[in-house]
């Protein structure tokens, strides 16, 4: 699996976007060609799990603020009824509060960290 990674460049110190593979021998600047070999094995494998578990930090985050706004849609739905069943709105209430903290913390994992390379 590939790697993403934005890199700064010690020569020419343009900041690019670079896609690594991890049977790439060199990593090349795009601007100046400046290279540098590639990342050790554990290394990029510890990138390249990092960057998987930003990534579903993302997708939970995304689900949870979905479930939010549907739970949000039960919640007005039963709370305007003529006589509110008044447990189910509780616990939609709840919950919806619940899904929004959920993608608040997953949010907050996916943005948390980001690494930068030098090369
Ligand atoms: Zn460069």
């Amino acid at each position: 699996m590939a790697i993403n990674l934005v890199a700064r460049c010690s020569e020419c110190y343009g900041t690019v976007d670079l896609d690594i593979e991890a049977e790439d021998e060199e990593i090349t600047c795009p601007v100046c060609g400046h290279s540098v070999p590639n990342f050790d094995a554990d290394d990029f494998d510890r990138i390249s799990f990092h960057q998987e578990r930003t990534h579903k930090a993302t997708i939970f985050s995304g689900a949870a603020f979905g479930g939010s706004i549907v739970l949000f849609l039960i919640f007005l739905k039963f709370s305007e009824a003529a006589e509110p069943n008044q447990g189910i709105v509780m616990v939609a209430g709840l919950l919806t509060v619940a899904a929004v903290i959920a993608s608040m913390v997953f949010g907050w994992k996916a943005s948390a960290e980001d690494i930068v390379a030098e090369i």
